[in-house]
């Protein structure tokens, strides 16, 4: 069996760089993409300390010629990828009838544009190999978060987006999931308490006692599951949403 080659977006941080992490101690080699390559440094050294290659790449996913130079930069570097994980995003929320035009556009751009882009880019490297898997994050803001028109959209076009990429690609050895998570600790989560006025640790613990496992969701919990669903036995396993949520939502 070959050695994969991953890319894994917004992986400077967070669940990105959990999942990022876990493919390199997996055994993939990875290619760690986020804004700049200077973001991506602790992923890579993280990594690379724990005795897996990575290379840092600085890219906007929402934008063409920037995602198309990532991928034949880690193409060089460590090899054709064949895994991608659409992981980068961002939150601009607001009530409907405050939102701005600027906000819905930069959401859907990051989340929608992105994984396209980035999964179109790489999906003729997966072609060539008869094998890849696609992993993307959705959320279960996919159904319906008060204040968030336009991730909630985006989060589930991500769904469709991802059942349509499993029944175009299977035919070629590719799986393509996605990850739906619930409340996870990260800078993304800690910015809304913040926004809102909450100290970090009172939301979590006001979302945990929602929660049917009683605690917040970690980065690693998101990276165990696209492990699996990376992994060579996961090839079965294709155009689901795996909710990660500990519980049936929340
Ligand atoms: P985070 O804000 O901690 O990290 C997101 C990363 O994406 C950052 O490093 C950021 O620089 C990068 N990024 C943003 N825009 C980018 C762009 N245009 N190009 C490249 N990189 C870009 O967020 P997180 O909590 O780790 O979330 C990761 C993913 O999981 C997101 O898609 C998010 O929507 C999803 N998610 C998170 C939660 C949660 O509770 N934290 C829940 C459900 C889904």
């Amino acid at each position: 069996m070959p050695q994969r080659v991953a890319i894994v977006s917004g992986a400077a941080r967070g669940i990105g760089a959990a999942i990022a992490t876990r493919l390199a101690a997996d055994g993939l080699r990875v290619g760690v993409l986020d804004l700049t390559a200077d973001h991506c440094a602790d992923t890579v050294r993280t990594i690379t300390a724990a005795g897996g290659q990575a290379v840092a790449l600085g890219a906007d996913v929402s934008d063409e010629a920037s995602v198309a130079a990532a991928v034949d930069l880690l193409d060089q570097e460590l090899g054709a990828p064949t895994v991608v994980v659409n992981n980068a995003g961002i939150t601009r929320d607001n009530l409907l009838f405050k939102m701005s035009v600027e906000d819905w556009d930069a959401v859907l751009g990051v989340h929608l544009r992105g994984a396209f882009l980035l999964t179109r880019a790489v999906q003729g490297h997966m072609i060539d190999a008869g094998w890849g898997r696609i992993v993307n994050l959705s959320s279960i803001s996919a159904l319906g978060n008060r204040g968030q028109t336009n991730y909630s959209a985006a989060k589930a076009g991500i769904q469709g987006f991802t059942k349509t990429l499993a029944i175009e690609l299977g035919k070629f050895g590719i799986t393509a999931n996605a990850i739906a998570p619930g409340f996870i600790a990260t800078d993304m989560t800690a910015a809304t308490a913040e926004r809102i006025g909450i100290p970090f640790e009172d939301y979590q613990a006001a979302a945990a006692a929602e929660i049917p496992v009683q605690r917040v969701g970690r980065p690693e919990d998101i990276a165990h599951t696209a492990s699996f669903l990376v992994s060579e036995g996961a090839g079965f396993v294709s155009g689901q949403v795996v909710y990660v949520a500990g519980g049936p939502k929340n």
